[in-house]
């Protein structure tokens, strides 16, 4: 099982953390060991002063697959969750300035987040999900607004990774990404209903 994620597919984010709009997706990935799940806590790790929450949709792949041409990338995927991508702002920051790859500000352990999993809409073009830190909407996100679609991610990532039954994909996060502190309380939702809930020890 792999993690793939997309980064800065929103322009509202992109804007806040003064990136160019992308192109193409860009491309990350997670290792297995940086799966969250079952509602268990993050444990602020000792290498970052700046952990932001990224809430963003995840996506479950259900078939394996390579290239997948656009009109079936929809049955590649059945199932959502609320996901948060957690990065280490400050790690990440020193990565980008010296080119370097920036794993260790992205995918480290327990740094996926991912909720239990609903059944994905058959069209994807508007899921509604939201972000609360603290009991308050911090992340108010639309798939509408997405650079690049559920699709066509699908279809970009099978040209170069070969898509596994089980793999997860991260589509992006939307503006009001920020840092979290030792107690703070994260909660998910997709269309109004509640399906994560993180707190930070
Ligand atoms: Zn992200």
């Amino acid at each position: 099982m792999k993690i793939i994620c997309i980064g800065r597919n929103y322009i509202d984010h992109a804007a806040e953390l003064q990136n160019p709009v992308p192109k193409q997706p860009l491309v990350f990935m997670k290792p297995p060991s940086a799966l969250l799940i079952n509602h268990k806590p993050l444990f602020y790790p000792e290498f970052t002063k700046d952990l932001h929450y990224e809430g963003e949709i995840v996506l479950k792949i259900c078939k394996n697959g390579r290239h997948v041409q656009p009109e079936f990338a929809r049955t590649y995927f059945n199932k959502m969750a609320f996901g948060i991508d957690f990065t280490a702002r400050d790690v990440q920051k020193r990565c980008k300035e010296k080119g370097h790859p920036w794993e260790i500000a992205k995918a480290f352990d327990n740094s996926a987040a991912v909720s239990e999993f609903v059944d994905a809409p058959e069209d994807t073009s508007s899921i509604l999900f939201e972000t609360k830190l603290n009991g308050k909407r911090v992340q108010n996100g639309n798939t509408a607004d997405m650079i690049f679609s559920c699709e066509y991610i699908v279809e970009y990532v099978s040209k170069y990774f070969k898509l596994q039954i089980g793999d997860l994909i991260f589509t992006g996060t939307p503006a009001g990404v920020g840092p979290v502190q030792i107690g703070d309380h994260l909660e998910g939702f997709i269309h109004g209903k509640k399906l994560m809930d993180c707190r930070i020890k």
